[in-house]
């Protein structure tokens, strides 16, 4: 029975797309660009529990310039309250952009080949002022190993 939920998790990866299973920008933990790393920040980003934050520019979140590990915190002092932006240049985090109507089997093929596993979703909007790329929201590895074997996967 598992097994069977299991095999059509994995053959849904190919009629499923990113918009079905991401991360709304609006659920999304981030941080502005111009953040202090003090102690009430760095307590915040741990709090949240999430490895990976998105960095926007401006009032705009859906104008993300960065990915802040928390792992690039390791060497950073509270006390000294470091500009977000010296971490954030000095590791220069890749962003790794996808489109909304990408298909889960693609984009897990892209996770495989290593750089981030953390995806931005964007889609072409053709409102009003002509196209533009608006950003959705991000997608990670494992909303499509939740896609895969159907069930949530509790965090530690
Ligand atoms: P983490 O390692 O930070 O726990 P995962 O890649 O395991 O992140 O993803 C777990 C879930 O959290 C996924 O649904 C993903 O879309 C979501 N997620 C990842 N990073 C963030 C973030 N900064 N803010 C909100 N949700 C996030």
């Amino acid at each position: 029975k598992e097994e069977l939920n299991i095999i059509q998790g994995a053959l849904e990866l190919r009629t499923k797309v990113v918009e079905e299973v991401l991360t709304p920008l609006g659920d999304c933990f981030m941080l502005r660009s111009d953040a202090v790393l003090d102690f009430a920040t760095v307590s915040e980003i741990l709090r949240s529990g999430y490895t990976r934050i998105p960095v926007y520019e401006g009032d705009q979140r859906h104008n993300i310039v960065d990915i802040l590990f928390v792992k690039d915190l390791a060497f950073v002092d509270p006390d000294d309250c470091t500009p977000l932006l010296t971490v954030t240049r000095f590791y220069n985090r890749p962003l790794h952009c996808v489109f909304n109507d990408t298909r889960l089997d693609t984009v897990l093929e892209e996770f495989k080949k290593g750089k981030s596993h953390l995806a931005i979703v964007q889609r072409v909007n053709n409102e009003e002022k002509g196209p533009f790329y608006e950003v959705m929201g991000i997608v990670t590895l494992e909303d499509i190993i939740e896609e895969i074997i159907k069930s949530e996967i509790l965090d530690e």
